[in-house]
């Protein structure tokens, strides 16, 4: 039975099998899970190809996850940093989208399980990058949310906005410091990006708002468990990211590794500090998709890839971006960054145009153009092929890559605009709490039954 049409290609469901034919020949069916970077940039590359690609995410947009921290300290709003999948591929003849939860990957059978039904596949582009790992305390999550998707930008945005709003209500002074209280937990750049971004908006977008409290007292605590920030990044500019952030007033503790979290308190060691709200921004887990290909995953659970990024064993199956563990030339791991995950979608791409002309599959080489961390306004770190910069030359070089970066003309634009607004006026135009507290209520006290309970990683 036919139960769609899109871009000209008809979805067949018989039975439990989800079939995807094209119209006229069935040239082979290239299966990507996942539409972030590593996915929708292998998808777009396969335009030309004589392929029928069958894109599967859970979700119905491309997030631009870089700069999902200014939607969690209210710069940007949702929409604009993310885009709907099937738009981005709408004028692809030969592409399909498909909303759903992959399950599992039967890589015998070659067939993606989807929550309903299965999908076959000549070739498995497996792209489901990964998200939080909370060192096997996973009940920390519920108190202590990490940054992967809208809804935990959305989260974090409620979080730190409550605990102001809070904070000018009670009369009780040490309930108030302690609601002005804010921790990051993590020194890489999203927890730097993070805490600068916190103290940002204490000292300058709220400074002027409440009549109780003095938003420029906040407390912002950045906890890292190494001796320094930044560990991807020379050690100088590590330096430079720690003065920024002292400037601007967060505390960075170092050694400070957090050994529990209870609602609205983070203990490290013999220490409880009380806090308003709490991020996680500490490790890294892989989707769980990995290990169902039955081969060797790394301790964070990413496939380990031959060199032309193919599971040992299959070589019809790539495994793309943050769920992949590859090495570069010199057998240093590659990092989980955008650029590698955009990079290792076209370079699949290519081998499979490879495959399909009889000739051999190339090993991926990782074109390294170097790193970058943002701190605040007119503050960023840079490693670009060994030249570094820092301050306000690297935060423009930083803004302008991302801009350029984004996927559709309308997100650069409102983006452009946004962040102008917010330079010259130093507000903050998404600082908006979309839930009442009496319906938070309701769903906190849900989560506190059942702590470790979580939700499904991205
Ligand atoms: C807060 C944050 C800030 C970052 N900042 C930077 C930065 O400044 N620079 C940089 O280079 N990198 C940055 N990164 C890292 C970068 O975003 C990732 O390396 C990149 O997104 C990896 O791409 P990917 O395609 O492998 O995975 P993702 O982009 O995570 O995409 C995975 C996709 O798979 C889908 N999916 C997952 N599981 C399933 C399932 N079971 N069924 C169906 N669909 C599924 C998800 O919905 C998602 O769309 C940041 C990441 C985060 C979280």
């Amino acid at each position: 039975m036919a139960t769609g049409e899109t871009n000209g290609v008809a979805k067949m469901e018989t039975g439990t099998m989800l079939e995807v034919v094209g119209k006229e020949a069935t040239p082979p069916h290239v299966v990507i899970v996942g539409g972030g970077f590593a996915g929708l940039y292998a998808a777009k590359a396969l335009a030309d190809q004589p392929v029928r690609v069958t894109l599967v995410d859970r979700r119905n947009h491309h997030l631009f996850q870089p700069l999902l921290y200014q939607v969690a300290t209210a710069v940007l709003s949702p929409a604009d940093i993310a885009q709907p999948i099937r738009a981005i591929l709408r004028d692809q003849p030969n592409a399909t989208v498909l909303l759903a939860e992959v399950e599992a990957i039967d890589a015998e059978r070659r067939e993606v399980v989807l929550d309903e039904g299965r999908l076959p596949f000549d070739y498995l582009l497996l792209a489901a990058g990964a998200s939080h790992a909370y060192f096997g305390h996973d009940e920390w999550e519920p108190f202590a949310p990490g940054l992967k998707s809208l809804e935990d930008a959305t989260e974090i945005r409620r979080r730190i906005l409550v605990a102001f709003e809070e904070a000018e209500r009670t009369t009780d002074p040490a309930r108030r410091a302690d609601l002005m209280t804010f921790v990051v937990v993590g020194g890489g750049p999203t927890g730097v990006e993070m805490a600068g971004a916190i103290a940002e908006i204490a000292r300058y977008a709220l400074a002027e708002d409440f009549q109780r409290i003095d938003p420029t007292k906040a407390r912002v605590i950045l906890l890292e468990a190494a001796d320094r920030l930044l560990l991807a990044f020379p050690a100088s500019l590590a330096q430079k990211a720690e003065r920024e952030l002292t400037r601007l007033g967060v505390e960075v503790r170092f050694q400070s590794a957090v050994t529990a979290i209870e609602p609205g308190v983070v203990h490290v060691g013999e220490e409880a500090i009380a806090a308003g709200a709490v991020m996680w921004a500490a490790g890294v887990r892989a989707s769980p998709l990995g290990r169902t290909l039955g081969g060797e995953v790394d301790r964070a659970g990413r496939v380990i890839v031959a060199p032309d990024l193919s599971a040992p064993g299959h070589p019809e199956i790539f495994v793309l971006g943050d769920l992949a563990s590859a090495k570069d030339a010199k057998g240093k791991p590659l990092p989980g960054t955008a650029p590698v995950a955009i990079q290792q979608g076209r370079a699949t791409a290519a081998n499979i145009q490879r495959r399909l002309a009889g000739q051999p599959t190339q090993p991926f080489h990782y074109q390294d153009r170097g790193n970058m961390a943002t701190i605040g306004r007119n503050s960023a770190v840079a490693d670009i092929k060994g030249l570094r910069l820092s301050g306000l030359l690297a935060w423009l070089a930083w803004a302008m890559i991302h801009v350029f970066a984004l996927i559709g003309f309308r997100n650069r634009l409102v983006v452009s605009i946004q962040w102008i607004y917010s330079y010259l006026t130093y507000q903050r135009g998404a600082r908006l709490i979309t839930e009442t507290a009496a319906k938070r209520a309701a769903v906190e006290a849900a989560a506190a039954a059942s702590p470790l309970s979580t939700r499904a990683g991205d």
